[in-house]
């Protein structure tokens, strides 16, 4: 009965950050699925205060964050320890000292819960990653001097690192990451023109947040995942390649020295990336998926991305090449041209259009520390906020 023993460990204790979001909400399913494995012991959300509340109480949280600056919050009594404010994530990382600290929280405000979490010597699942995009170096050398592990959160990521399988990175020739192409594939930039906000959220294969599914959109996601990969695994961005890949069955491929090629492939679903990262390096059965019928699915179809429609992938070569702090303010510029066309306020070619625009006005503030990053991404977001467009 050895394999029965190895499936009951001591319940790991998770504070979930973001907890009411997409990847948050999957990650709770995740746990109501396998209750003899897991506990939550802190949970935060930005400003979903009935929400927050209501996972509060059916996960029995010890304490819960509102992480938007000034949050008014509910007095303690009796309930939940109630934590406020940016600051609030950190203290709550501090109060609950968890065995595991998902970040899945939206954008840069990942960084500073991250670094805090693996300061204190936490391991960190991650799903936000943006926070490798602006801090990757930090990042990373923080959990080096701790020795703890960065979990990614990202399929791809996941699947890079089941492929590894903690080889060292000088095996590797080359990885390949898969792309969706979301909804606006096959599409020439003419034909982008005049897409609308609605049309931008149909992504054809995965259900994600609003912010994620744009950068899926514009292939920025891709761009994003080359910086995320190459500061998890040690490899310079240019390794990275990107493959258009309709059907999102295959994540990633690892390609070795000898030209041997190993991928990982599974159905588009983030509770497999989520369960990955919390019972690593263990695996959970997961009843809920279908299983991947290869004979029904008949032909996986891959093809070169059109660099002229999608400029995001370049841009983000580009930040990440020059390093110092064009990455975060990178990030930054990506983060508002998004929201304005969400808004409304942007039409989608001109997401790019802001971004390239804020990074040729840019000048690296040196050595990426904290706040040099923070200082960039401030001037990243005032710049972006600015820009404006003649309507042609
Ligand atoms: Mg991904």
């Amino acid at each position: 009965m050895q394999a029965r023993r190895l499936c009951q460990p001591l319940r790991k204790r998770l504070c979930i950050l973001g907890s009411t979001g997409s990847v948050g909400r999957q990650t709770l399913q995740v746990i109501r699925d396998h209750p003899e494995r897991f506990q939550v012991v802190g949970l935060s959300a930005h400003r979903s205060i009935d929400a927050l509340s209501r996972q509060a109480a059916e996960f029995q949280s010890a304490a819960v964050c509102l992480s938007e600056p000034g949050a008014k919050v509910p007095r303690s009594d009796g309930g939940p320890r109630w934590l406020s404010g940016p600051e609030g994530l950190l203290d709550l990382i501090e109060a609950v000292a968890p065995d595991l600290v998902v970040v899945a929280v939206v954008g840069a405000a990942g960084l500073a819960p991250t670094l805090r979490a693996l300061e204190r010597g936490l391991p960190v699942a991650l799903a936000n990653k943006e926070t490798l995009v602006t801090g990757g170096e930090l990042v990373m050398a923080a959990a080096r001097a701790r020795g703890v592990p960065i979990l990614p959160m990202d399929s791809e990521h996941s699947a890079i690192a089941q492929c590894l399988a903690e080889k060292s990175p000088a095996l590797i020739r080359r990885i390949v990451l898969t792309a969706s192409g979301g909804p606006f594939r096959g599409r020439t930039r003419a034909a982008l023109e005049t897409v609308t906000v609605e049309e931008a959220l149909r992504h054809p294969t995965w259900r994600m947040g609003p912010k994620i599914t744009i950068d899926s959109a514009t292939l920025m996601n891709k761009g994003f995942e080359i910086i995320e990969g190459a500061h998890l695994f040690s490899l310079p961005v240019d390794r990275f390649e990107i493959v258009i890949h309709p059907q999102s069955t295959l994540h990633a491929a690892v390609e070795f020295l000898d030209g041997s090629m190993l991928a990982q492939m599974a159905v588009p679903d983030m509770a497999l990336p989520i369960a990955q990262a919390l019972a690593w390096p263990e695996r959970l059965c997961l009843a809920r998926l279908p299983a991947l019928d290869l004979a029904a699915l008949g032909t996986l179809a891959f093809e070169r991305p059109d660099p002229t429609t999608f400029p995001c992938l370049e841009l983000a070569r580009e930040a990440a090449r020059r390093g110092g702090t064009f990455p975060a303010a990178l990030n930054a510029a990506n983060e508002v041209a998004v929201a304005r066309f969400l808004a409304g306020e942007l039409r989608f070619l001109e997401i790019p259009e802001v971004i390239e625009a804020v990074l040729e006005a840019h000048e690296s503030l040196g050595a990426a520390d904290l706040t040099a990053i923070f200082e960039a991404d401030a001037w990243a977001r005032r710049r972006a906020a600015e820009l404006s467009f003649s309507r042609r």
